[in-house]
């Protein structure tokens, strides 16, 4: 059997492109802040190994220019971790990351010339050394985002090739082809680790996506679309603690549609079904965002009314009731209506007593002779 390497589909790349760009970026920023003072001191480090054979005005002219490029990046990158930028903000520091990088690596890629250009031939291959660590350094360091490494490692490294293979001789050519050979292998090894860091992240968020359907589903009631029992249990309960910390009343409505089984008997499952949904429609659009709502399973429904007495409930119980009776539910060529007996609970803490309660006024309103509102 062969191993086939995960090939990213350009649709699924698409919906989480943004994000991705911002969490390479922002990891971007978290790496490569040592760069910073790492790169001006092996600099520093370069031209102490050639002093003597450099001039001490270039060298400290080229090292103030340098000094000044890692200020303005430090003062960036203080002013990005300042702002805290979140999500999609962070690509608005994308630019001026970019051409600080950029500016920096050129200040290096030409002082490296100039080096190369003053010294002689042993002393060119310290200043290739030097080179390859600085492309290695940026490989590792920029490597969350390839067009930014691949830019900064020819700035650096580019100058200096290209004039030594205009120069006479054996050792320069060599000097020249084992640079062109090193930025070859470190812009393979940048696509590389940047295609893996691609799929990493897209993993992540398809992982974070899956398990946000998985979650909701078992949360959600499939017909009705409205929360289910467990989920109901779950913001019942913790509303039930806000309102016990902040000494609020809450009530409880529990609601079972009338003779429904003969609307299964009469017009089939499906309309059974309809007549479930729009009961989940309708307890969705009748009541506050803050209600929560629920299917208990067959045709049963509950409401939990956060900071409601029991008299502002049974005036919320009739009203939905009374609009419950009054929508007619179109199905094949009739309309199809229900009525609804509700059992409303309150001056407790404890959701499995609101919920007995609550079921015992409703069987009190079905004995009744259903359609009808009981408080207990
Ligand atoms: P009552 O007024 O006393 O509540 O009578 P009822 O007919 O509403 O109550 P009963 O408990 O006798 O019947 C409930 C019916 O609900 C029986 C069951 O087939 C039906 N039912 C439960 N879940 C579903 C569902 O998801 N879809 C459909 N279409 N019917 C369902
Ligand atoms: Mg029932
Ligand atoms: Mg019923």
């Amino acid at each position: 059997m062969t191993n086939v390497p995960p090939t990213i589909p350009d649709q699924l790349v698409s919906p989480y492109d943004a994000a991705i760009r911002a969490d390479r970026l922002s990891l971007l920023f978290r790496q490569s802040f040592p760069a910073l003072f790492l790169s001006l001191l092996i600099a520093c480090i370069m031209c102490w190994t050639l002093w003597g054979s450099i001039s001490p005005h270039a060298v400290y002219a080229w090292i103030s220019v340098l000094g000044v490029s890692t200020l303005i990046r430090l003062i960036m990158f203080l002013r990005y971790f300042g702002t805290r930028p979140q999500g999609q903000q962070i690509l608005a520091w994308e630019r001026p990351y970019a051409v600080t990088l950029m500016l920096s690596s050129l200040i290096w890629g030409l002082g490296a010339l100039y080096l190369i250009h003053e010294v002689k031939t042993m002393q060119q291959g310290i200043v290739l050394f030097f080179l390859a660590g600085m492309l290695g350094g940026s490989m590792v360091t920029y490597a969350s985002h390839r067009v930014m490494t691949i830019c900064a490692m020819s700035c650096v490294m580019v100058p200096s090739t290209l004039w030594l293979y205009i120069q006479p001789g054996q050792a320069a050519l060599g000097m020249a082809i084992a640079s062109t050979v090193m930025i070859a292998t470190a812009f393979l090894g940048t696509k590389v680790l940047s295609k893996a860091m691609q799929s990493s992240l897209l993993l992540s968020y398809q992982l974070q996506h899956a398990r946000d359907i998985a979650e909701n589903m078992a949360r959600t009631d499939a017909l009705t679309g409205i929360f289910n029992r467990r989920a109901f249990a779950e913001c019942g309960e913790q509303a039930i603690r806000l309102c016990e910390r902040n000494a609020h009343p809450v009530s409880i409505l529990l609601i079972d549609i009338d003779f429904f089984k003969h609307v299964n008997d009469a017009h089939g499952h499906g309309a059974g079904d309809l007549v479930l949904k729009k009961m989940g429609h309708l307890l969705e659009s009748q009541f506050r965002k803050t209600d929560i709502c629920g299917r208990f399973g067959g045709e049963e429904f509950a409401v939990l009314l956060p900071n409601t007495e029991i008299a502002a409930a049974k005036i919320l119980a009739d009203k939905f009731r009374e609009t419950v009776a009054d929508t007619a539910i179109p199905w094949q060529t009739e309309n199809l209506g229900v009525t609804i007996s509700i059992g409303v609970a309150a001056d407790s803490y404890d959701l499995e007593s609101l919920l007995h309660r609550a079921d015992m006024a409703m069987y009190q309103a079905k004995a009744s002779g259903r359609n009808a509102t009981v408080c207990l």
